[in-house]
């Protein structure tokens, strides 16, 4: 099989018709308005050049103009085949944690059963089923010659059974990717040597480079480096502080909460989101407390909040100087 064959997906002995078709198909793909790779040019000159010299040698009758047209290499070809690129949806855990996780690479290519022409040879002649053979049908004018079958009233062909008559097929390659811990949205995971193979033989292929997207996560929020939450929290716990529970990534972790006013407020945990990597120094756990006033207390409670209440207004200047301030504006003397 020549080169120009073999880059363009095709059997020795394909028709001028397949050449054009599978050049139509591949050029979908690499043509650079489509493909921003910067090695996708050369490798759609290389196809055109391969499609151009095939048509020619079919057109010719010959075989002989295939076999050495190596002389016309103007620009010099790129030492490896293009880069292919893919979005990879990872889950924040896995970003956060790192984790190894199958990726499957799909590439289109002309269909192997019928070399992408779409059609596939009958060993038997068959009758035409909408014309039942009689290689007409009706038509909005009376009776047409039926274009099933272009009104022989019979066929040997039919649409090829593996691609449905598509002329395609989808190789799909599995790859196990180790995904180092600390990516984020937009970061890059290039993978040697899987992307698209040289049209030349002795070439390596490109890489395979994975844009990474994670997916969104009902409880934490990403802002940079940083992980944020929301943590509801007791109002009184906020009052007289004490340990919380907090879920991470890396598993739940017990955080010293100070003392301090039941407002929302933010504790910050240096060092605890997302974890560096080049040269992004780790970021924070950003944890957002929302105070939480207990609803309808049962009754035996009613004594100790009224003590509660006592103890706190008979301060109130201390406790609650807003309202100390409005009784002393409106109830004052
Ligand atoms: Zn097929
Ligand atoms: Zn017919």
């Amino acid at each position: 099989m020549s080169d120009a064959h073999h880059l363009l997906g095709l059997q020795p002995g394909a028709t001028p018709q397949q050449v054009k078709r599978a050049f139509r198909k591949l050029a979908m793909q690499w043509h650079p308005d489509r493909n921003p790779d910067p090695a996708a040019i050369e490798h759609f000159k290389a196809l055109r050049q391969a499609h151009d010299r095939l048509l020619a040698t079919l057109l010719d009758g010959g075989e002989a103009a295939d076999a050495d047209a190596s002389p016309e290499t103007s620009g010099a070809p790129p030492a490896r085949g293009a880069d292919r690129w893919q979005t990879l949806e990872i889950s924040l855990e896995d970003a956060f944690r790192g984790a190894t996780r199958p990726v499957c690479v799909r590439t289109p290519r002309p269909c192997t059963h019928c070399t992408g022409s779409g059609i596939e040879k009958l060993s038997v002649s068959r009758l035409c089923e909408p014309c039942r053979g009689s290689g007409r049908v009706r038509g909005a004018k009376g009776l047409i010659r039926c274009p099933e079958c272009d009104g022989r009233g019979y066929r040997n062909t039919q649409a090829c059974t593996h691609c449905s008559g598509s002329g395609e097929e989808v190789a799909e390659r599995w790859l196990q990717v180790v995904i180092p811990p600390g990516l984020v949205d937009d970061d890059e995971l290039r993978l040697s040597g899987e992307g698209e193979p040289h049209p030349e033989v002795g070439h390596p292929p490109g890489d395979l480079r994975l844009r990474i997207r994670l997916q969104p996560h009902p409880l934490f929020r990403r802002d940079a480096r940083n992980l944020v939450l929301q943590r509801p929290v007791s109002a009184l716990r906020m009052l007289i502080g004490g340990s919380l529970r907090i879920p991470h990534p890396g598993g739940v972790r017990s955080v010293a909460l100070e003392p301090g006013v039941a407002h929302a407020r933010t504790l910050r945990l240096s060092g605890a989101g997302f974890p560096a990597r080049g040269k992004h120094p780790a970021g924070d756990l950003v944890i957002e407390l929302e105070p939480m006033l207990p609803q309808t207390p049962e009754k035996p409670l009613h004594t100790l909040i009224e003590q509660l209440d006592n103890a706190l207004t008979a301060r109130a200047s201390h406790h609650f100087p807003e309202l100390a301030r409005w009784e002393e504006d409106w109830l004052g003397d």
